[in-house]
């Protein structure tokens, strides 16, 4: 490579590249580049070939979180759902009983 001394980092304009990304081409300083795999690659080329996997996972968590989430809320809906079922059947009974009561109370 001879003319890699005139070439830049891509990260830093007044860095002088040590190396080149094999993956996208770009030239990196000493810092930006790093050795994977007996490749040595650029942060950002790391990352893509390192994430794709952790990535899914993560968004299959995400997935998994945000179905545990509604489906707590499915859960809570349900238990707010009967227990208002209850509140409502509950007064109803207990009104029913007061008028059957003072009904009992005013007639005799
Ligand atoms: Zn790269
Ligand atoms: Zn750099």
């Amino acid at each position: 490579m001879p003319d890699i001394t005139d070439k830049r980092c891509h990260n830093h304009k007044r860095r002088e590249a040590a190396g080149r990304c094999p993956q996208c081409g770009r030239f990196f300083c000493r810092e930006c580049i790093t050795e994977h795999e007996d490749q040595v690659l650029c942060a950002a080329c790391l990352r893509k070939l390192v994430e794709p996997a952790g990535k899914t996972s993560n968004r299959l968590r995400g997935v998994l979180r945000l179905g545990h989430f509604l489906l707590g809320i499915l859960i809570l809906y349900i238990l707010f759902y009967y227990f208002a079922q209850v509140l409502l059947a509950l007064p109803s009974d207990f009104h029913e009983g007061t008028l059957w009561q003072t009904s009992w109370w005013t007639g005799s």
